[in-house]
């Protein structure tokens, strides 16, 4: 059953925040702002300039990226959790910005500068305990990041209930779900429809897949975007993370998620409602809009990402997903149906297999096989803590690789 998402108090308290961000400039912090939804972020903020001001931002890794960063955005902090490179980000930007390094730092950056809102864009479950702290806060998060919810829905949603935190998401076909959830109430939907590209496999028999190199599994036909989200959009593990997200961040019943292939990728979602109306959210293919969408919620405003031209477009087209070439599908809603540890185990299997494929040690039809192996060898625990969350990640990580080696 479909349960309302706020009591009246966290209401209240969600009205006092938008009266707040009313008043002054929206702060940032861009977890994983080197990467491509945090460098797409950034652009949204510089044509937001007078209402929102970048207060931090953080990378794993790429120090020379984020060192030109806050060079030109000049936020009080950066963090940087790979500390290898602390030094060489000290003496490449301003005296006066804080730095913040080593596996705590996007922590100490989310805990210690004051902001509004968090973008977490960071890939993979790494960005985990930052956001859980923002949450903890009660900032609102515009969450790039599903890996975060699939793997920690159980822990992150009722925190956010608790703590009024408000949780937007930023992935286009959640966000578009949120947008389309306006036009009635959580009690009154049937159905939500979550659009797929198809990926660049679309059309591949098995064998075909099987043969497919890494150059044709980032060749994707719509999107621009990481290497890691565009495999898993070509294996539609993408699809089958995001099945998970939708049951978290909407507190949907698995079974009223369903898919549709949509090879424009323009619509991004539909709901259905109990009347048989059905609300879609359509914009370009362009995460600008989502983007800026989390970061000014409630109100809407120009945005970069060019106008959707349905003349020009012709036609829209839908087809049923083929969870045969695609059985990345199924685990997806067995994930979902199951809950527990089982996020963590798919998202972390998946990250270890795609990982594999890329140094061509496996072949792509092995991604999904290797994940449901290391599924299916593991204890199911309904209501982890984090802790047994992150070991179940650390198992998943293992167990790809033994069940690889051996
Ligand atoms: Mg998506």
């Amino acid at each position: 059953m479909i349960s309302y998402l706020y009591t009246l108090s966290e209401i209240r308290t969600t009205r006092v925040n938008r009266r707040r961000m009313s008043r002054m400039r929206n702060r940032v912090i861009i977890l994983g702002s080197t990467g491509s939804i945090g460098q797409a972020g950034l652009e949204v903020l510089a044509g937001l300039a007078s209402d929102c001001r970048v207060a931090g931002l953080a990378a794993q890794s790429s120090w020379n990226v984020l060192a030109e960063q806050a060079r030109y955005w000049k936020p009080e902090a950066v963090a940087i959790a790979d500390d290898r490179h602390a030094d060489q980000l000290h003496a490449a930007v301003a005296d006066n910005t804080q730095i913040f390094s080593g596996p705590q730092a996007l922590v100490e950056l989310v805990e210690q500068i004051d902001c509004d809102c968090v973008l977490a864009a960071v890939v993979g479950a790494a960005g985990l305990p930052a956001i859980l702290r923002a949450v903890q806060l009660g900032r609102r998060l515009a969450i790039a990041n599903k890996e975060t919810l699939v793997v920690a829905g159980s822990l992150i949603m009722p925190l956010a209930r608790r703590t009024g935190a408000e949780i937007i998401p930023v992935d286009s076909e959640h966000s578009a779900v949120f947008q389309a959830l306006q036009a009635g109430h959580p009690a009154e939907v049937r159905r939500v429809y979550l659009t797929a590209s198809g990926g660049p496999f679309r059309t591949w028999t098995v064998e075909q897949m099987a043969a497919a190199t890494l150059d044709d599994a980032l060749a994707h036909p719509t999107w621009n975007m990481g290497p890691k989200i565009t495999i898993d959009s070509a294996t539609m593990m993408n699809k089958a993370l995001e099945i998970i997200e939708a049951r978290w961040l909407f507190d949907l019943d698995p079974d009223r998620i369903r898919v549709l292939v949509h090879p424009e990728s323009v619509v991004h979602a539909l709901v259905e409602f109990a009347d048989g109306s059905v609300m879609a959210q359509m914009s370009t293919p362009d995460m600008r809009t989502p983007i800026q969408y989390a970061l000014t919620y409630p109100k809407r405003v120009g945005c970069p990402s060019p106008a959707l031209d349905l003349c020009k477009l012709g036609r829209l087209s839908f087809e049923p997903p083929d969870a045969e070439r695609f059985p990345a599908l199924r685990l997806g809603y067995k994930v979902a149906r199951v809950g527990g540890v089982a996020g963590a185990l798919l998202n972390a299997a998946n990250e270890s297999a795609v990982e594999l494929f890329r140094s061509g040690e496996i072949r792509f039809t092995e991604i999904a096989a290797l994940v449901e192996q290391v599924l299916g060898r593991h204890e199911p625990n309904p209501d982890p803590t984090l802790e047994q969350l992150l070991a179940a990640d650390r198992w998943a990580r293992n167990e790809v690789t033994r069940c690889t080696t051996c």
